[in-house]
């Protein structure tokens, strides 16, 4: 009786220590014989590829950022995993949570946004994982946030939602059949910005539903007893977006004389508007505000203040 108390006491122990780590399956969308949405424009990515990107991005960023996560993925390259397959994995991975990436399409060009859905507004931990994803998109990231959509809204059910046992989510990052949302989606700067914005919701998700749990990176191994209480680094700063454009445009032209900062030309798209124009590096979002008012009157109506993340 005594040596049975003990396996199960060490079988707790063993569980215990092992629900410590967080285990989270991406899933990126289609993939191989299975292109998912495609955009008219032929230079721009079929969505499977833009799904990789992302997912990729998304899980870089959770196990360089976060401790006490491991990520797994359906897919890390072209090959195509059956919804069945997916699922299965999830299942039989001891996964916590499922977040499956995909881009949407329209016939309607004019529709943009991003999307979470979940199998239903009943999952609290689905639907409050989604929220922070759309929190995400819609602020910082500077999205239109379409919102949570369940099978109701869909009027059609998700398998890898459905099946799935654990906490799962499906994430529109936007829609490759709007122009302007294709080359956002298929600019490096796009999809930084949509991974962490993934990023950050998975995070302030874990945080809160895990609180016993270590996320923070611990950036010393020694004084750890005065580690500080938020545990955030600063990792981003502002910066003011004075125009963009389709052709490059010198930064000595003399429209941008009129600033008392240096212009800096970036390519953030392959098609489209591909470059943009910032000035100054601002820590606080108020003072990238400040400027972009001052800037403004210099003859940039258009001036906006971006995020940037420090890399
Ligand atoms: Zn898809």
């Amino acid at each position: 009786m005594l040596r049975f108390s003990i396996v199960i006491l060490l079988l707790l122990l063993g569980f215990s220590a092992q629900s410590q780590t967080i285990t989270i399956l991406i899933d990126p969308g289609h993939g191989g014989s299975d292109p998912g949405h495609e955009s008219p424009n032929a230079a721009h990515k079929p969505e499977k590829e833009l799904n990789l990107i992302i997912a990729k991005k998304f899980g870089t960023y959770l196990t360089e950022k976060l401790s006490n996560v491991t990520v797994l993925y359906t897919r890390t390259d072209d090959s195509f995993p059956s919804l069945d397959e997916r699922v299965e994995m999830a299942n039989s991975k001891n996964v916590d949570y499922f977040i499956s990436i995909h881009c949407n399409g329209s016939p309607n060009k004019n529709i943009h946004g991003t999307e979470s859905h979940v199998h239903s507004m009943t999952s609290r931990k689905s639907v409050k994982l989604a929220k922070e994803f759309e929190k995400e998109f819609g602020g910082k990231a500077g999205r239109k946030s379409r919102g949570i959509k369940d099978t109701d809204d869909r009027e059609h059910t998700l398998q890898v939602l459905k099946f799935t046992e654990m906490t799962s989510v499906l994430v529109e990052c936007g829609f490759v059949t709007n122009e302007a949302e294709a080359n956002y989606l298929n600019s490096t700067y796009g999809q930084d910005i949509l991974a962490s914005a993934l990023f950050r919701g998975m995070r302030t998700f874990l945080q809160e539903e895990h609180p016993s749990i270590q996320f923070t990176k611990k950036t010393t191994t020694t004084a750890s007893s005065t580690e500080s209480a938020s545990g955030t680094t600063t990792e981003t700063t502002y910066t003011v977006q004075i125009m963009s454009s389709k052709d490059p445009i010198e930064t000595t032209a003399t429209a941008f004389k009129k600033l008392d900062k240096t212009v800096v030309r970036e390519k953030i798209a392959e098609t489209g508007y591909k470059y943009r124009y910032v000035v100054g590096s601002f820590s606080t979002k108020e003072a990238a505000e400040t400027y972009k008012d001052e800037v403004r009157q210099k003859g940039f109506p258009d001036a906006i203040v971006i995020t940037k993340k420090k890399t």
